[in-house]
């Protein structure tokens, strides 16, 4: 009898050596519409229950035969989160979008190759359309949609959640997958009038936010002070405080507009509020760890629990979304992080149902 329970454990023990890391995309794949491309965009998690040493050895995506993606490795910005879990970021400009994507990836574990394929369906919906979180102004869209945004990344590892549904996997949250930081600027480019050491030298500074969309005011915060430039405090930053002062707009069919590091005692709605699209909800601050007077503004889908603590509001996906209109005035590149763009390339056009891009240069005139 004892021969015979040596035998059943010794098969699975190989069976269990033998089986493949399991590879799953937590969030169905957005589109993102630009003005010069069409992207899909959605994350890639790798994860191996035995927490065996994975080399990933090439991964790319195909639609029918058509190459859509190549990679020899996992590239720069993707990481690897925690023991043998690896996050890939997947951005893929299209011209015409493939109803189904095959993902394939070939890795090696111990000196066994594992090939491992993932076909999904890619789902064409019309986009959400909101109105820009300003009536006027001109603005530098920071850190915007892109393939290597700090936003994308910013929430994968931190707040990652055990998810029985998908098996037992982790699941890393890209909660600001297409968030904006919003700063404004002068027709020369520049982000402050004189050397940028006090909130009010900023041309942001104070501007009036408006709601994206109707919908109702279900998170609020309005007493953290306003940082003083140069501000980036890495030690004041607790998840709780992370936002600075936000206000959580639940726009329907639970999607929530965020607005963070907002001037205390600004907001001009309470918890419970029902506001309409273009109403003056609060003003343009600095608080919370803020490198400067701006907006972070996103759209995000929560996936498993209500926003009913300031931090279930990691617990979320980000969405994709188009700004009814605004005015492109082309792309600006700040280089050495003194105050101005460096060099502009203008590219002046009116643009209906877009989003715009990461160091794009917008006018607003609501
Ligand atoms: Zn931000």
């Amino acid at each position: 009898m004892k021969k015979l329970s040596l035998g059943i454990f010794l098969i699975c023990a190989l069976t269990n050596l033998s089986a493949q890391p399991k590879m799953v995309i937590p969030f169905e794949p957005q589109i993102f519409n630009g003005v010069n491309r069409t992207s899909l965009v959605y994350e890639i998690h790798l994860k191996d229950s035995l927490n065996r040493n994975i080399e990933i050895e090439e991964f790319k995506v195909q639609s029918k035969n058509t190459l859509l993606l190549f990679d020899s490795e996992f590239i720069s910005y993707d990481f690897r989160a925690d023991t043998n879990r690896f996050i890939k970021n997947i951005w893929i400009d299209l011209d015409t979008l493939p109803a189904i994507i095959t993902n394939i990836l070939k890795c090696n574990i111990g000196g066994k190759e594992f090939v491992i394929k993932k076909e999904i369906t890619v789902k064409v919906r019309d986009l959400l359309m909101i109105r820009p979180p300003f009536n006027e102004g001109s603005w530098f869209i920071g850190g915007g949609p892109s393939e290597s945004s700090f936003h994308r990344v910013a929430c994968q590892k931190i707040q990652s959640k055990f998810e029985t549904a998908l098996d037992g996997f982790i699941l890393g949250y890209s909660n600001q997958r297409f968030a904006i930081d919003w700063l404004a600027i002068n027709d020369k480019g520049q982000f402050y009038k004189n050397d940028g050491r006090t909130n009010e030298d900023f041309y942001g500074y104070g501007k009036d936010i408006v709601a994206v969309a109707d919908g109702e005011v279900i998170w609020i915060k309005d007493e953290i002070p306003d940082y003083i430039p140069p501000n980036y405090h890495d030690s004041i930053y607790a998840a709780e405080t992370a936002l600075g002062n936000c206000i959580l707009l639940d726009i329907g069919n639970d999607i929530v507009a965020f607005y963070a590091h907002l001037k205390p005692e600004s907001l001009r709605v309470k918890l419970g509020d029902k506001v309409k699209a273009g109403d003056i909800i609060g003003k343009l601050g600095n608080s919370g760890p803020s490198t400067g007077p701006h907006l972070h503004f996103d759209l995000r889908k929560r996936i498993i629990e209500p926003f009913t603590s300031g931090l279930n509001r990691y617990y979320a996906q980000s969405v994709s979304y188009v700004f009814n209109s605004y005015e492109l005035i082309g792309t600006g590149i700040d280089d050495n992080e003194d105050g101005e763009l460096d060099k502009i390339e203008k590219n002046k056009k009116l643009v209906n149902q877009k989003l715009p891009e990461s160091n794009e240069i917008i006018i607003i005139s609501h």
